[in-house]
């Protein structure tokens, strides 16, 4: 009876688009709506912040698919459409223009958005946050020569975004409330070899500052600090952390917790409603925990075991988390979920930017990331994944092999 049945999806980002198409690919044959609030295709968010930002060029490689995929897999496309509300009784869901849709199942995958800065002055023309392909254009527009551009937050868009300001000769401030950037996610070790990437390509980075205001009559003039200083800025770009977008599955009443929480295959509170990417909060089997990750490769692997759930099959173990960054000729990837305070052993030069960092809990891998090192991400699942006491010292040692450790 599947060809009777309709499936929904509430989000038209990666793991949106990837929900539908795992689910043609694992054979259901019902009907497929996908609801798109922006007016794009479905498109991917790595871009943005790296090549699409400083070339302008290719906006068609950022779409999942062309638009013929939709029709050709007959999978009901509604861009610049938003549900506003699930009517979990009726098994519907409503667009702000008032239209129903009935569904068997549903799964939202509407990702999360930027945190506000809620300091005077933070709707300031000049003043920007990146989320959309629109974002995106517009702050490529100030990355030009000798403008001065004031990021708050020294986060994975701050820094991606300052890379490519200082590579389009903008001169660059950034403003970061903790002590070293990406320090929560990193620890002290590893974030001070972002924090001296970046000031070896002449940003200015100024850490433990609180941001008070941002100034000017109607256009950005600075950001006024704490301690009164005030930093001159052409433009402002505010990459602060983003939120889960759980309006949706709060107002339908489903149990939601940083994120909506469900289990491991995305299955929610209610049985027929699920949830996929930024916004899911999920069971994740081998690392005990509930996790909610907001990464690329969250969007479009998960999407393979909720399409399975929402099918009655049996799906794929979930991934372990793994993120990557590209900033000037830095590149980087990272495997697991270690914490800041894990040990961290490395395995190379930190100075020279090419090295592999583990993080160590009890003895036992929980993450290991590679910059400017290739081609070492099975061994590092295998480590991770194998559990196993390593001595330290037989990680930081290059002639081992990766393989070859316990
Ligand atoms: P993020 O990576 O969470 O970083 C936000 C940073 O801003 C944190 O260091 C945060 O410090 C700091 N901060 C918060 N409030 C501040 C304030 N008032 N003044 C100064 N600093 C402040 O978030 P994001 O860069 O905005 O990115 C949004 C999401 O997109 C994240 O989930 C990110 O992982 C994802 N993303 C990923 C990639 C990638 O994987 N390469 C690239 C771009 C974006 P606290 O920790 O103290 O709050």
């Amino acid at each position: 009876m599947t060809a009777e049945r309709t499936f929904v999806v509430i989000g038209g980002g990666l793991a949106g688009a990837k929900t539908a198409e795992a689910l043609r690919e694992r054979g259901f044959e019902g009907r497929i709506v996908l609801f798109a609030g922006e007016p794009h295709l479905p498109y991917e968010r790595p871009p943005l912040s790296k090549d699409y930002l400083k070339t302008g060029e290719k906006l068609e490689d950022v779409f999942v698919h062309d638009e013929d995929w939709y029709a050709a897999h007959d999978v009901e496309l509604r861009t610049g459409t938003r549900v506003s509300g699930i009517d979990r009784d009726a098994h519907e869901v409503v667009t702000d223009t008032g239209e129903r849709t009935a569904y068997d199942r549903v799964v939202l995958a509407t990702g999360s958005t930027p945190r506000r800065l809620t300091i005077p002055g933070a709707d300031l023309d000049g003043v920007f946050s990146l989320r959309t392909i629109e974002d995106s254009q517009a702050i490529r527009a100030v990355l030009v020569p000798g403008r001065r551009i004031v990021f708050i937050g020294g986060g994975w868009i701050g820094l991606e975004v300052a890379a490519a300001a200082r590579e389009a000769g903008a001169e660059v401030t950034v403003l970061e409330a903790l002590d070293l950037p990406l320090v929560r996610v990193l620890g002290p070790t590893v974030a001070q070899v972002f924090a001296d990437l970046h000031r070896a390509h002449g940003v200015e980075l100024r850490t433990g500052v609180t941001v008070e205001a941002v100034e000017g009559d109607s256009a950005v003039t600075g950001v006024r600090l704490a301690d009164g200083v005030v930093v001159p800025a052409d433009a402002v770009v505010v990459g602060i952390g983003a939120a889960p977008a759980v309006e949706l599955a709060e107002a339908a009443g489903l149990d939601v917790d940083n994120g909506i929480t469900a289990d491991a295959t995305g299955r929610t509170s209610d049985p027929d409603v699920f949830a996929v990417g930024d916004v899911a909060n999920v069971e994740h089997p081998f690392l005990q925990q509930r996790i909610r990750v907001e990464h690329w490769a969250n969007a479009l692997n998960q999407p393979s075991l909720v399409a399975a759930a929402m099918l009655d099959q049996e799906g794929p173990e979930p991934e372990l988390p793994y993120f990557y960054t590209d900033q000037y000729d830095l590149g980087m990837e990272y495997h697991g979920l270690g914490s800041p305070d894990d040990e961290v052993v490395v395995r190379g030069d930190l100075a020279a930017r090419e090295f592999v960092a583990f993080w160590l809990r009890d003895g036992r891998v929980t993450a290991g990331m590679n910059v400017n090192v290739w081609d070492v991400g099975d061994a590092l699942k295998s480590l991770i994944r194998s559990r196993s006491v390593v001595p330290p010292d037989q990680l930081a040692d290059p002639d081992v092999a990766l393989e070859d450790l316990p």
